[in-house]
């Protein structure tokens, strides 16, 4: 089922009163730093929010986001397709003084307007929760790339068919 774009920004005064639910795809060019950190510029990212207040009166963003990216191995430098899963559990804060009283298994998000970008959000998460260092499992990509270099010197004409379509690998995983 296709997934539609998530708002641009939700309205702070609305949203945690009226218990809204949004669940959607965020499209990469509208998280700029996370894609900077990309091999490709191909991939998706898709997340559920939920707004509430809770018992302290705090305005709470709960949810999960989901992405199917392609980064670049460390090993190899070749692109490796990833799977990134997070929980999101924020309060959103009017002022960083706020920040004393909040509930210590939420985290801080300061909001000093009433419209609060989404995207902005979802990126931040994204970049918590992508792993430092990238490889692709156990070593066979450094035997591979040996393989070809071996094969490059070999054929030059060759060379451009080693480069792997990190989507191919992401279509295999999604199958
Ligand atoms: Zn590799």
């Amino acid at each position: 089922m296709p997934e539609s774009p998530i708002p641009a920004y939700i309205d702070t005064r609305k949203v945690f009163l009226q218990q809204d639910e949004i669940n959607g795809s965020v499209a990469l060019e509208k998280l700029p730093r996370f894609k900077d950190a990309l091999a490709s510029q191909q991939g998706h990212v898709s997340v559920a929010l939920s707004f509430s207040v809770n018992e302290s009166g705090q305005k709470v963003i709960q949810g999960k986001l989901f992405a199917e990216v392609a980064v670049t191995c460390q090993r190899c430098l070749e692109p490796l397709a990833i799977q990134l899963r997070d929980d999101i559990y924020l309060a959103v804060l009017e002022e960083e003084a706020e920040v004393a009283k909040l509930d210590p298994e939420l985290d801080p998000w300061l909001c000093a307007e009433h419209k609060l970008v989404l995207a902005e959000l979802v990126e931040e998460q994204l970049m918590l929760c992508m792993p430092i260092v990238n490889y692709h499992e156990n070593q066979a990509c450094l035997e591979k790339l040996d393989y070809v270099h071996s094969q490059n010197e070999a054929d030059t004409a060759q060379s451009g068919m080693a480069t792997e379509n990190p989507f191919s690998v992401l279509k295999a995983l999604k199958e």
